[in-house]
């Protein structure tokens, strides 16, 4: 069996085909500017020279139309759209009202519309990835895989925020979390590749990327995760500032004469390590920056490091214990360094131990603790595309 991943946003989709047998990977690519000037698509099959296509894009269902057309034609990796069982979107917000991933009707698609005003940068251009699919290859099967399906386990103590219980029932406010075909991925991964108990491992997953959250699961299940309503909640992120005082946004709306949105755009956008260091919202760059000296460079870095720690001890609580620790994401497959202090400086009190040879290594499934550490520790690499293929095989059969 085929299957399309598809992973739109309101200016780009990138796509992959993946053959579920032997879970390999056909071709993949993306499609940049969709709907400006210079449209591109980069069309990748394995062992072959990239295909690039240099053409108007005015709209998803053109680059979806150019998708199909790179997979079936000259450079592509079956003979018809045929072979392709079924597409897989991701869909970053489902509400409260999707508790797993599922095949796509006018009902399904009304629930992603009324989902706009939580994910509004995202549900949008989700849909019109959806949508686009519908149009260009009519009758073919779309599953919706949720970001937000991951936290729908999570118990009212650690999903209700301490506002008036109205704005719930009016706006569906609560944590919902993100990053949750990741965590899913990463915490069963953790579980099968450790050989931890099926139903009772205790598994934190620090999801360090340029996004970043950590989740608490038991047996594959959240118990709690960082994000909240919005990926602004929880850890210091590239350009987010995580948890901040609520007040914060007042004081600078106030002082700044700046909108609400104004700050929320500063909190998502120009936060984090980048506002923070004012250098850059690449952890490499911030790592530079202080080995040369630079003193918010060290302060942000350590601020980073100390709020993983933070949310980690939270979570070995929440779950009174933990059998194993799992680094995923750009930051957490490829720094070591990272993934050593936040060990070293922070989880002693755990039994922790990393082990620095084992440690030594980027983008691999790996223990990366020592043999006598109480709680294990992984490097585990996380594969969105495959997490919602998985999902759209099993929703297909
Ligand atoms: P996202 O999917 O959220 O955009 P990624 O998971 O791709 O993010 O992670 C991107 C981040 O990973 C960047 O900030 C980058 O600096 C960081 N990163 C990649 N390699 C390293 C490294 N060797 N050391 C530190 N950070 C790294």
């Amino acid at each position: 069996m085929k299957i399309l991943v598809i992973n739109c946003g309101s200016s780009s989709l990138k796509y992959q085909l993946i053959d579920m047998e032997g879970e390999k990977v056909l071709a993949k690519g993306l499609c940049e500017r969709i709907g400006i000037a210079g449209s591109k698509m980069k069309h990748q099959v394995p062992e072959q020279e990239d295909y690039i296509v240099e053409t108007d894009m005015p709209d998803h269902s053109v680059a979806v139309k150019l998708v199909f057309d790179a997979l079936t034609g000259e450079h592509g990796v079956v003979k018809s759209v045929d072979e392709i069982t079924a597409i897989g979107h991701r869909v970053l917000h489902g509400g409260n009202k999707f508790t797993e991933s599922i095949v796509v009707n006018e009902e399904v698609k009304k629930v992603i519309r009324e989902c706009f005003d939580l994910g509004p940068l995202h549900n949008p251009a989700n849909l019109m990835g959806i949508e686009a699919c519908e149009k260009v290859v009519p009758g073919k099967k779309n599953v919706a895989v949720f970001d937000t399906t991951f936290g729908m386990t999570l118990p009212e103590k650690a999903y209700f925020y301490a506002i008036p219980k109205e704005y719930y029932d009016k706006y569906a406010i609560r944590r919902y979390g993100f990053h949750g075909t990741s965590h899913a991925y990463v915490s069963q991964e953790t579980i099968r590749f450790g050989g931890l108990d099926p139903e009772k491992a205790k598994v934190i997953v620090c999801h360090l990327g340029n996004g970043a959250s950590i989740s608490a699961s038991i047996g594959g299940k959240a118990v709690d995760t960082s994000m909240g309503l919005t990926p602004l909640e929880g850890l210091i992120m590239g350009t987010r500032s995580g948890d901040v005082d609520g007040a914060v946004i007042q004081f600078i709306a106030n002082h700044e004469n700046k909108t609400v949105d104004e700050v929320l755009n500063i909190l998502n956008k120009k936060s984090g390590v980048l506002g923070m260091t004012g250098i850059s919202s690449d952890f490499r760059d911030i790592e530079i920056a202080a080995e040369n000296g630079d003193h918010m460079a060290e302060v942000a870095l350590d601020a980073f490091r100390y709020r993983v720690a933070k949310y980690i001890g939270a979570y070995v609580a929440a779950m009174n214990g933990v059998d194993a620790i799992a680094f995923t994401a750009g930051v957490g497959e490829n720094d070591k360094v990272t993934r050593r202090l936040v060990t070293e400086q922070y989880l002693s009190y755990l039994g922790a131990k990393i082990d620095p040879e084992r440690n030594d290594v980027r983008g691999k499934q790996r223990l990366i603790s020592t043999d006598d550490s109480k709680v294990k520790i992984f490097l585990i690499p996380t594969n969105e595309e495959l997490a919602i293929a998985r999902d759209t095989k099993r929703l297909t059969e």
